[in-house]
This record gives C-alpha cells, sequence and structure tokens, in this order.
C-alpha cells in the first residue's frame, strides 16, 4: 500500500515523515517519497500535510 505524494505542492516540510508510524516517508530532493512496503494506509500523513500534497 501506498499513499501518493504531489511533487508539485510538496513544500519538503517534513511534517509527514515525523508523523508515519511506520517509518515509510523519507525525504528525497526536498521531497516527501513513500516506501509501499512500508506504508499501512493509516493516513496519519494526510491529515498532518499542511498544503494537502498526500493522497491516497
Ligand atoms: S498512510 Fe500512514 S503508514 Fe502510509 S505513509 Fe502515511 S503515515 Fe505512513
Ligand atoms: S507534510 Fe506535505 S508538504 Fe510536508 S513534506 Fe510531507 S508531503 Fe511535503
Amino acid at each position: 500500500m501506498a499513499v501518493v505524494i504531489n511533487k508539485e505542492t510538496c513544500i519538503g516540510c517534513a511534517a509527514c515523515i515525523d508523523t508515519c508510524p511506520t517509518e515509510a516517508l523519507t525525504m528525497v530532493d526536498e521531497k516527501a517519497v513513500c516506501d509501499a512496503e512500508k506504508c499501512v494506509d493509516c493516513s496519519a500523513c494526510i491529515d498532518a500535510c499542511p498544503v494537502e500534497a498526500i493522497s491516497e
């Protein structure tokens, strides 16, 4: 499972990374990236993103 991160919208704030319980999110070139192997679709990152860059 994985979330979709809009690279155009992401401002690289890292709020989602701090929120993820499974460490599925990392920062690559100042944009958040989701590891589908680790994501459990909890939606915590979606709620944490200030610019609504993350969707299911
Ligand atoms: S949905 Fe949950 S597990 Fe998946 S990347 Fe977001 S915070 Fe992490
Ligand atoms: S919380 Fe949103 S804007 Fe911040 S790094 Fe994550 S996806 Fe990008």
